[in-house]
C-alpha cells in the first residue's frame, strides 16, 4: 500500500527516524494508554511491542486510517478528531496515558484537553514544538513563562526530555522539535477557586508585559464590589505575570476573592 500523502492542514510531518520513535514510545512504560495522531504508526508500532501498554490511537486522517488497518490490524483504531471526542465515554474508568507525535496546529488545544481530564491522565508525553515544549517547562522569571505553563504545572510536573531535529521528518517541520514527559503531581485540588484561578492566570498573561493592577482591572473593579485593601495584594499588583510562581497565583486568587466585599459574583 502507498505512504500516506502529507497533508499540511492536518498537521502531518512523519517522523522517520526509528531511534528517535522507539525513544518517544519508551517515555510511557505500562497502562492503558491513548496515542493521539498515529499517522502511518512510526510510534505505535513501539507501543504495540510493549505488552504492557493497553493501547488505542485516534487519528482524524481517512488515508492514514486505511493504512494503519492494513498495516496494523491488531491496533484498536478510532477514526476521529481527539479534540472532539468524549473521553468519558471512550474510557468510561480509569486512568488512561496519553502520547503522540502530536500534530503541532493544535498542540495547546491539546494541553488544555488533557487538562479537562487532568484526574484521569497520570501521564502525557510526546513530540511537539521545540519552543512550546520550553513554555510548557519554564519557570517563573522566564520569557517563554506563560498560560499553559502556570495552568500545567499546577497539576503536573514537566521534564523536557530531548530536541529533534527537523530533518528526521518528512517532509521537515520549519521549527525545530522537543520531547516532553508530564506527570501528574500530588495535588488534588488548589488551595483556591480554581475557576478564578484560571481566570485570574489568563487574564494576567493577556497582556503580559503590564503590572497586574493594569490587566487584572475587569476582575478587580467589577461594578459594585469594593475592594479593602491589602498589602499584599497591593504587592502582587505591582508585579508582573512571568514573574510569580504556581503558589504565588494561588495566593493571588485568594486575595482577589476574599477582598471582594460580597464576592459572589467575581466569577
Ligand atoms: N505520529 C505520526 C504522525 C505525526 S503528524 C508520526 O510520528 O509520523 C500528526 C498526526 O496527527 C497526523 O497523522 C494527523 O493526521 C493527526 N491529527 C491531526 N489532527 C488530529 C486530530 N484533531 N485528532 C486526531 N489526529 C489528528
Amino acid at each position: 500500500m502507498q505512504q500516506v500523502r502529507a497533508k499540511k492542514f492536518l498537521g502531518q510531518h512523519f517522523l522517520t527516524d526509528l531511534s528517535v520513535a522507539q525513544k518517544i514510545a519508551e517515555t510511557i512504560s505500562s497502562g492503558r494508554t491513548i496515542e493521539i495522531g498515529p499517522g502511518m504508526g512510526v510510534l505505535t508500532q513501539y507501543l504495540l511491542k510493549n505488552s504492557q501498554i493497553d493501547l488505542t490511537a485516534i487519528e482524524i486522517d481517512r488515508e492514514s486510517v486505511a493504512y494503519l488497518r492494513e498495516w496494523y490490524p491488531e491496533l484498536n483504531l478510532i477514526e476521529g478528531d481527539f479534540l472532539k471526542l468524549d473521553l468519558d465515554k471512550l474510557i468510561p474508568e480509569g486512568e488512561f496515558n496519553v502520547i503522540g507525535n502530536y500534530p503541532y496546529n493544535i498542540s495547546s488545544q491539546i494541553f488544555f484537553k488533557v487538562l479537562d481530564y487532568k484526574d484521569r491522565i497520570p501521564v502525557c508525553s510526546g513530540m511537539i514544538q521545540k519552543e512550546v515544549a520550553e513554555r510548557l517547562a519554564s519557570k517563573p522569571g522566564n520569557k517563554a513563562y506563560g498560560i499553559l505553563s502556570v495552568l500545567l504545572q499546577a497539576y503536573y510536573d514537566i521534564e523536557y526530555l530531548f530536541t529533534v531535529d527537523e530533518h528526521v521528518f518528512n517532509p521537515p517541520p520549519k521549527v525545530k522539535s522537543a520531547v516532553i514527559r508530564m506527570t501528574r503531581n500530588k495535588r488534588r485540588r488548589l488551595d483556591c477557586d480554581e475557576v478564578l484561578f484560571k481566570t485570574v492566570v489568563k487574564t494576567a498573561f493577556n497582556q503580559r508585559r503590564k503590572q497586574m493592577r493594569n490587566s487584572l482591572k475587569s476582575i478587580l473593579d467589577n461594578g459594585q464590589w469594593t475592594m479593602d485593601k491589602n498589602e499584599r495584594l497591593e504587592w502582587f499588583l505591582t508585579r508582573r505575570p512571568e514573574q510569580l510562581s504556581v503558589e504565588e497565583f494561588i495566593e493571588l486568587t485568594n486575595l482577589i476573592e476574599k477582598s471582594h466585599v460580597g464576592n459572589q459574583n467575581i466569577l
